[in-house]
């Protein structure tokens, strides 16, 4: 087939438990962007049991249709049938960008579905363009160790496809009431054929941090020089009402657990406010955090690269800012009787 033949923007909508998850949305905000620019449709894609009624949130969301397979044999994701479903969609409409969230199921479904029916994916991608007379997307995301930022293209095959983490795109304001096409198709599987079967569910209940929902992030790098100096960092977190976040050198020295860590190779945070203490701003950590609303850099060195995306700046010694941040914090809160809140 050839390659102008293959037209329209579609987004992977993942759901669980009844609810689509919110990168999805996020796509359908980047992906209605690239759709406008390219002049094509808009689709979802919703593969599950019972999920029809789910098209009504996508459409909110920005989609102009929605592609539909309800089957009881896609009620918990599984890669066979997922896959399946997905590769049955794209040689049947011929998309010709496909985008997928970066959850584990998103990830999994998307390399399944590029080995399948051979095409290139971009993962953890950050940015998203369409360079619109060549219709390729460009992908772009940190290469090489972080040090420089590569755009990816997919110039032989269709769908030109990515992965992006939650949080780094922006989901559209929803629009109540905005409705569009639903394009319902059926599965061709037996559940006697499938290999895999779910045979229970274990939910990970271990996880204490919230990092990627949390409105104040204090993190904290290798410049509060030991763990004793980390401690800081907590202090100010509590007394602010914030979460703890580290950069990965942190977390290699065995300050914190990686599930604090922010960046590339950790979460990505979009917190109102963010507090990057002792932290020199490497590509890597700034890729998890640079769409935070208002960033507080404290480093010693007036040249870290953190400065370039701070919204204020802190040139000092952390051991002795961030302790006078405390006490500031602490007497207003005594002063409001603790009814601060600051964001
Ligand atoms: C493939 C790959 C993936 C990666 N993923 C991640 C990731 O997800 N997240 C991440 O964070 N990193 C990641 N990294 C590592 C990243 O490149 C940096 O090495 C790391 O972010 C640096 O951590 P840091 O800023 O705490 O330490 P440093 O780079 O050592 O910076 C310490 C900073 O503290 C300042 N400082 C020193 N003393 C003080 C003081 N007393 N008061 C105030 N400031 C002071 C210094 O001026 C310096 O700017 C990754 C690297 C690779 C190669």
């Amino acid at each position: 087939m050839e390659m102008d033949q293959y037209r329209g923007v579609w987004v992977y909508i993942e759901q669980e438990e009844g609810k689509v998850v919110d990168v999805s949305l996020e796509l359908l905000g980047a992906g209605r962007k690239l759709a406008d620019k390219l002049d094509v449709p808009l689709s979802g894609v919703l593969l599950g049991d019972n999920v029809k009624e789910l098209s009504k949130v996508v459409f909110e969301h920005g989609a102009d249709q929605v592609y539909v397979i309800d089957d009881p044999i896609l009620m918990q994701y599984r890669t066979e049938t997922y896959m399946t479903g997905v590769n049955m969609l794209c040689k049947k409409y011929h998309p010709e960008i496909f985008l997928y969230g970066a959850t584990p199921n998103g990830k999994d479904l998307a390399s399944a579905v590029a080995t399948d029916i051979s095409t290139g994916l971009t993962a953890d991608t950050t940015i998203l363009d369409v360079d619109v007379d060549k219709r390729l997307l460009e992908a772009s995301r940190p290469a090489f160790g972080g040090n420089i930022m590569a755009t990816i293209l997919c110039k032989k095959h269709r769908p030109q496809m990515a992965t992006v983490r939650p949080k780094v795109m922006k989901a559209l304001p929803r629009e109540e009431g905005r409705t569009g096409e639903v394009i319902e198709e059926t599965i061709d599987l037996k559940e006697e054929n499938v290999r895999t079967k779910v045979l229970e569910i274990v939910k990970n209940v271990n996880k204490k941090v919230n990092l990627q929902d949390a409105h104040v992030v204090v993190a904290g790098g290798k410049g509060l020089g030991d763990e004793k100096g980390f401690k800081l960092i907590h202090e100010l977190a509590e007394v602010v009402g914030g979460t703890v976040g580290a950069s990965r050198d942190v977390v290699e020295a065995g300050w914190i657990g990686h599930e604090y860590q922010v960046g590339q190779t950790g979460e990505t945070v979009t917190p109102k406010l963010y507090f990057a203490i002792g932290i020199s701003g490497a590509i890597q950590h700034v890729v998890g955090m640079k769409n935070s609303e208002f960033i507080i850099a404290i480093n010693k060195d007036p040249d870290a690269p953190i400065f370039d995306v701070a919204t204020y700046g802190i040139v000092g010694d952390a051991h002795v800012i961030v302790p006078k941040l405390i006490e500031q914090f602490r007497s207003l809160e005594n002063e409001k009787g603790g009814e601060m809140s600051y964001v």
